[in-house]
């Protein structure tokens, strides 16, 4: 499938999905607290996405039954919510969710620390989030994508990190995944140039430990091999002449 540029009213609409998805997040942050259960945040997270008059796109998608990904440790992604999945003191929680406004999509993740937790557990979800930026200092038109995953796995690595090579950005707009997909690290090819238009969502897995991981009989969660912590870090973006625009943000 061909990367779709987005015309002038499509940006529009996805600038407006990403608004209230970050808004969500915004939201989601304020009510996690140890003590509730992963089911209870998916309850909240789709609330939040009906009462905005948009439509939460995880749900169903590909038979996924939940809003959000709820995703606790060395649990990479996916993480199904659970009404017998307690949140702890001191556990990392990866919330990634998305939304459809008037027929665009917009995706993003963010990970988050339960109390208080370790200073390790902390550089990890910092150095995930700041990898993020420093793969889109490349997202500009004119450049390929494999600089943004060449940026963001340098970055990483720096700390002894693994970044996951199983799981994958991916371009959006009506379709939450749409091509291109767009590896966090280098591919050994440049990739498809960049254009003015695009809408991608770019979503660093990072690992404290290596970077390989495995599914769980759920056939959903993805989990470190290793057993390490793992952070995620996602924003919807679009391609612009001069500096990326962060839709969910
Ligand atoms: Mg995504």
């Amino acid at each position: 499938m061909a990367v779709t540029i987005k015309s002038e009213r499509e940006i529009e609409l996805m600038r407006e999905a990403g608004r209230l998805l970050a808004k969500t997040h915004e939201e989601l942050e304020k009510s996690l607290h140890a003590g509730m259960t992963t089911k209870e945040i998916d309850r909240i997270c789709e609330e939040i996405i009906r009462s905005y008059g948009c439509i939460p796109s995880f749900l169903n998608y590909n038979g996924f039954p939940a809003s959000v990904c709820v995703s606790v440790n060395d649990e990479v992604v996916h993480g199904i919510p659970s009404s017998a999945r307690v949140i702890h003191e001191g556990d990392i929680v990866s919330l990634d969710t998305g939304l459809i406004y008037k027929g665009y999509q917009s995706d993003a993740a963010r990970t988050y620390g339960v109390g208080e937790i370790s200073k390790e557990a902390a550089q990890l979800i910092e150095v995930t989030k700041q990898s993020f930026f420093e793969g889109i200092k490349y997202a500009r038109a004119g450049n390929h994508l494999n600089d943004i995953g060449t940026a963001i796995q340098k970055y990483c690595e720096q700390f002894g990190y693994g970044v996951v090579r199983d799981l994958v950005g991916h371009g959006i707009g009506t379709e939450m995944h749409e091509s291109p997909e767009i590896p966090n690290f280098d591919m050994g090819r440049k990739g498809i140039r960049l254009r003015a238009g695009m809408t991608l969502a770019i979503e660093p897995m990072v690992n404290m430990g290596r970077y390989d991981v495995a599914w769980c009989d759920d056939d959903w969660t993805v989990v470190t091999e290793d057993g390490s912590l793992s952070a995620h870090y996602e924003n919807t973006i679009l391609i612009t002449d001069g500096d990326p625009e962060i839709l969910s943000l």
